[in-house]
């Protein structure tokens, strides 16, 4: 009977259609696999080919039987990337949700004085610029296809609200900018029904910090000692925000930082 049940139920995105850029990374390939359970059909984008075709394949063993989902290499710093993917996605119908999500932290990066100008770059073109060619190029799909509604969801960072001591002044300024530029499109399209949030996850256990964090006990120590409940992040906490930020039932939210630290950005001392 449960599992006739689970076979009627109607995913939460039943219908749509999503572009998850970095999917191929920890938060995007959770996201790619909630949003493919939930019923959407997915475009997993990323720079990195091998990573794309290991994570489809990821995807396809824990959902066997799921919707459209294909794979297509971008490198968001490029608008014609961007461009590329979108209109792979007007021929499914247009886009319904678009995961900006892409990003890097360079290990260069640095304070004022040590981040190197072409590091300074990179960071914005991808971090800063690559969310600004993604959610343009859904807000001219949503248009095309006569969306009444969509939701664009880009991935900032805790670093963007509280300042670091460990700085990584490029990564910080540019999760700054996403937060802001997602507040200012959230209200310019707002009556058109398109919506924008910006994600901010605290520290996580994904590969781009882990690697950087290597067996360096003191470095972890650091960061744990913040956290209220004492452990990193994980990246299907992250998925599940994204997904409840893509659906209709978040219709009423927009223009928010939406931050899931369990808890890091409103502590002052932590539990010992
Ligand atoms: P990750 O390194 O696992 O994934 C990032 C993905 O982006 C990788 O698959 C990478 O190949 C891809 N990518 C990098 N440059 C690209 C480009 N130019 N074009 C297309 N794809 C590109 O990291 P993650 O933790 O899943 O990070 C996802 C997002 O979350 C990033 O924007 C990151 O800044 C942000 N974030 C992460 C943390 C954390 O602690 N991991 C915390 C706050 C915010």
């Amino acid at each position: 009977m449960a599992q006739t049940l689970n076979s009627l139920r109607i995913g939460r995105l039943q219908g749509k259609n999503a572009v998850v850029t970095g999917a191929a990374g920890g938060i995007g390939l959770e996201t790619c696999i909630l949003f493919a359970k939930e019923g959407a059909n997915v475009l997993m984008a990323d720079i990195s080919g091998p990573g794309l075709e290991r994570a489809s394949a990821k995807l396809k063993q824990v959902i066997p039987s799921h919707n459209k989902v294909e794979v297509k290499t971008c490198d968001v710093s490029k608008e014609s990337d961007i461009q590329a993917l979108v209109e792979h996605v007007d021929s499914w119908g247009g886009v319904d949700v678009m995961f900006n999500n892409a990003g890097i932290m360079h290990a260069d990066d640095a304070d004022a004085v040590d981040t190197p100008e072409k590091i300074w770059d990179l960071t914005q073109a991808i971090n800063v610029k690559g969310v600004w060619f993604g959610s343009k190029h859904a807000v001219l799909s949503m248009r095309r296809h006569k969306k009444a509604k969509g939701s664009i969801i880009n991935t900032a960072s805790v670093v963007a609200l509280v300042g670091s001591a460990t700085p990584q002044l490029a990564y910080t300024a540019s999760k700054g900018a996403v937060l802001a530029m997602t507040r200012e499109l959230a209200i310019v399209h707002a009556r058109e029904g398109f919506r924008f949030n910006a994600l901010c996850p605290s520290p996580l256990n994904t590969p781009l910090l882990q690697d950087w964090l290597g067996d360096d006990q003191p470095k972890r120590h650091r960061r744990e000692v913040h956290f209220p409940s004492g452990r990193f992040g994980e990246a299907i906490e992250q998925a599940q925000a994204v997904l409840f930020l893509a659906s209709d039932e978040s219709g009423y939210i927009n223009g928010q930082d939406f931050v899931v630290d369990g808890g890091m950005t409103k502590a002052y001392v932590t539990p010992e």
